[in-house]
């Protein structure tokens, strides 16, 4: 064991959802429900585009903030959440989006400086606050609003004397969305105590009831504002790590500052795979919506039947049930769930405050296996109950 790894190295916790699965791979016949990545492959008109650049040679650096014609073409897709950026100055192509949080915060982070989470919300925020000197200050949403983040839940959390606020809608790991009333609260807050905002909208093509709707779209929030997307969940690209950022142009240009040195530019095939995904792959991504709706109101009527309280999700691809009456551990829940029916969930604590008592369950996978998964868990919540 090296004693040279910096103090930083050594705080940084094991993810919660990595720990868990860790477990489950040492089993054989498991079913896991807890991976955040779609169960279906990238549409093949992307892949062919990849493909085909490979076989044309590029595979060169590309611009720093990446490819003009991607950028345009994110521009234009911006439009359809009303949203208009410009491709040469507000608009950075990352190496997912999990790079774009992550040089936000660097770029708007200083020491000292108290960014706001909402929770329960993605594991990666709070460390890459850390890395970037800040303190994460969590605000607790709650089950009682479905868990959208309300104006009452950043006053209770001190949010005022925050700098920066993350946003998260669709949510991981709850699967809750925003109204734009809801999103009005939260923008009023953010403009009375002078908040700047990171809204991640990975989820944002994955809404069942409505459409999305950013908050850099409400009054005086664009200046305000960095919007985070990517390829990975709406186009099933996860291993093509390929995501943007869109926000006012002196933060973008400090990002970019940051990537060009770290990253130097987005993967060069990913990038041809996604102008191709932007410009002819809208009915798969439709069609792959259109799955997750039928599995997300299966999951959430089996949950209920079951007596474990799943609130109506309607974003990404999670639900977050409570754990069954008697069971106020979730992650005992979780893990006596696997020794016993080789299921796998993530226990709702692994996202921090306010996901205690529940679980996270992604409908990322095949409905038969779906079915198994929920028949097991069912024969295991009614051994329980007779024990
Ligand atoms: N944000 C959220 C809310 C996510 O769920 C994920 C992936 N699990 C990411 C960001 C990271 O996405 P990417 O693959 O684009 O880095």
């Amino acid at each position: 064991m090296t004693d040279r790894l910096s103090a930083r190295a050594r705080e940084t916790p094991p993810s919660g959802i990595r720990r868990f699965f860790e477990l489950a791979e040492e089993m054989d016949d498991v079913i896991s429900l807890g991976v955040g990545e779609p169960d279906f492959s990238a549409p093949w008109a992307a892949r062919t585009a990849a493909i085909d650049s490979l076989e044309r040679g590029r595979t060169s650096y590309t611009a720093n903030r990446g490819m003009r014609e991607l950028r345009e073409a994110i521009a234009d897709r911006a439009t359809t959440y009303d949203l208009e950026y410009d491709p040469d100055e507000e608009i950075l192509v990352t190496a997912g989006a999990s790079e774009a949080v992550d040089l936000a915060m660097r770029a708007l982070v200083d020491p000292g400086d108290t960014v706001a989470v909402p929770q329960p919300s993605y594991i990666s925020y709070v460390p890459t606050v850390t890395f970037a000197g800040g303190d994460a200050l969590p605000v607790p949403t709650s089950v009682e609003n479905d868990f959208a983040l309300t104006y009452e839940d950043l006053e209770r959390a001190g949010a005022a004397d925050a700098d920066v606020l993350v946003l998260c809608y669709p949510n991981n790991p709850t699967g809750a969305v925003m109204t734009e009333r809801q999103l009005a609260d939260v923008a009023s807050f953010a403009r009375e105590h002078d908040l700047f905002v990171l809204s991640d909208e990975i989820y944002a093509a994955l809404r069942y009831e409505d459409e999305h709707v950013s908050i850099a779209t409400l009054p005086e929030m664009r200046d305000r504002t960095v919007v985070f997307n990517g390829f990975s969940k709406a186009y099933a690209m996860t291993g093509l790590r390929l995501g943007y950022a869109l926000g006012p142009a002196d933060v973008i240009d400090a990002m970019n500052r940051i990537h060009q040195y770290t990253m130097l530019s987005a993967p060069t095939t990913a990038q041809y795979a996604a102008l191709e995904a932007l410009d002819s792959c809208e009915d798969e991504v439709e069609e792959m919506r259109r799955a997750y709706d039928r599995r997300r109101r299966y999951v959430i009527s089996r949950f209920n039947d079951i007596g474990m309280d799943c609130f109506e999700a309607k974003g990404a691809f999670y639900v977050f049930p409570e754990c069954p009456p008697g069971w106020e551990d979730d992650e005992a829940f979780a893990e006596e769930l696997l020794q016993a029916q080789n299921v796998a969930l993530v226990p709702g604590s692994a996202f921090g405050e306010g996901g205690r008592g529940h679980l996270r369950v992604s409908y990322a996978t095949g409905m038969a296996e779906l079915k198994e998964a929920l028949n097991r868990i069912e024969a295991f919540v009614e051994a329980e109950a007779e024990r």
